[in-house]
């Protein structure tokens, strides 16, 4: 006997027509014709199951502020740092709850169930994390929210960070952060990834710098990182975010950084949405893109992931919580178009993130947290071309979210009534 039984679905690693049998929040059996009763069947109709949606780089405190005070007319970064900046001292805990409660509610109509947050630290009264671990509690029993403590200001540039950034872990703060590129000296910089690295070593945290977000080929923390992740035996619990000016790097130099990345198991965050519409803006033409080099990491076996990083916000107006939406740009941008590379693209903002957030118990099999999005898609490359409808999402074993198949009523002479977008493939 099941709680929930998924029938004929296809897994993302191309298994077909395989039923999927949940029992006590834990998917208990995968098979071909599984019997049993079930108290709820889904009939996947042959359509994809995946393991939900995994966004590892966020700004939950920012999003859904967008026009606050103002719009961020010239698109770049520090323009959206300064507005941020303004915005900060009008917050108030409630409404930073309020949006970001919003956000979760849409974030879980999309299938997407963990998410890996920054958190502004640079703020005396903290405001920022006091809401957002609220709101974690809050979510806790659908969304697993993983917050970072990100001295947006500077660790050593912004006064005060340095208690704060301690403080905020004191708090329940999750993971490290940093943002080396934007300390007032290269030497600064280095000095803050050493220390920051120190304190996730000591305390047993896991590390996220916002690392190299700049086109300034010669912005090589993430050597830094990679060399202190080697140092403190921190081997698989670091990520570098961004990591842009690796887009611009000299091809010696990248070719030397990657095998030692991948042997400080040291993971890489882009995202593309954000790095196609930031980096580059100094550039006449020809326009760098700014976004890291993720097909030739995957190539030397280091974890790489997208991430959405805003959505509404003083850096990005657009964005929907959408997964599928970041995975199609990161697709595009890196022109990962083989077969092979599309599906790493979906793996991008799934297991690899997963991997990089320590999530127990990920995945559809057996053994692993009932929590699955059924999706209006034949395989993770459909998914990705339709950013296809979440028709349901399933957490520990339960429906949270429905979503109608989109289809089109058609009023055309001779040809069929109704149009399923997801039916309509080549023809041989
Ligand atoms: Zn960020």
């Amino acid at each position: 006997m099941f709680d929930l039984k998924l029938t004929n679905a296809t897994l993302p690693d191309g298994r077909t027509g395989v039923d999927i049998g949940v029992s006590g929040g834990l998917v208990t059996a995968i098979e071909a014709d599984l019997g049993g009763e079930a108290g709820e069947v889904i009939d996947a109709g042959g359509q994809l199951v995946s393991p939900p949606f995994v966004d590892c780089h966020f700004h939950m405190d920012a999003t859904l502020s967008l026009g606050l005070p103002r719009f961020n007319e010239s698109g770049l970064l520090l323009e959206g740092i300064q507005i941020w900046g303004e915005l900060k001292p009008l917050l108030t805990q409630e409404a930073v709850v309020d949006r970001a409660l919003a956000y979760c509610d849409l974030a879980v109509s999309q299938g997407l169930l963990a998410i890996r947050t920054h958190v502004d630290i640079c703020d005396d009264r903290l405001l920022g994390v006091e809401a957002l671990l609220e709101v974690k509690r809050r979510v806790a029993p659908y969304i697993d929210l993983q917050l970072v403590a990100f001295p947006q200001d500077g660790y050593y540039r912004s006064p005060g960070a340095v208690d704060l950034l301690d403080r905020a872990l004191d708090m329940g703060v999750d993971v490290v952060g940093g943002i080396p590129h934007f300390e007032r000296t290269m030497a600064d910089g280095a000095a803050s990834v050493t220390a920051l690295c120190q304190i996730a070593e000591k305390r047993g945290l896991l590390v996220d710098l916002h690392c190299d977000e700049t086109d300034d080929p010669l912005s090589r923390h993430i050597e830094t990182l990679t060399y202190e992740t080697q140092r403190l035996g921190l081997n698989g619990r670091v990520a570098g975010s961004h990591l842009t000016s690796m887009h611009s790097m000299d091809n010696y130099y990248v070719s030397k950084l990657l095998p030692l990345m991948a042997e400080a198991g040291v993971a890489a965050i882009a995202n593309p949405n954000i790095n196609i519409g930031i980096q580059g803006r100094h550039d006449t033409y020809p326009k760098r893109r700014g976004m890291t080099r993720i097909p030739e990491m995957l190539t030397y076996g280091i974890t790489a992931a997208f991430g959405q990083d805003c959505m509404m916000d003083p850096w990005y107006s657009l964005g929907q919580a959408d997964m599928l939406e970041v995975a199609s740009m990161g697709l595009h941008v890196a022109q990962m178009t083989s077969r092979n590379a599309m599906r790493q693209c979906f793996a991008a903002v799934t297991t690899g993130p997963a991997e990089i957030l320590h999530l127990d118990g990920y995945g559809v099999e057996v053994g692993c947290k009932a929590d699955m999005v059924l999706l209006q898609a034949a395989d993770p490359i459909e998914a990705i071309r339709l950013k296809a409808t979440r028709l349901a999402v399933i957490k520990g074993g339960k429906v949270i979210s429905r979503t109608a198949p989109r289809q089109s009523k058609l009023s055309l002479t001779g040809r069929p009534e109704i149009l399923d977008p997801a039916k309509v493939g080549p023809r041989l």
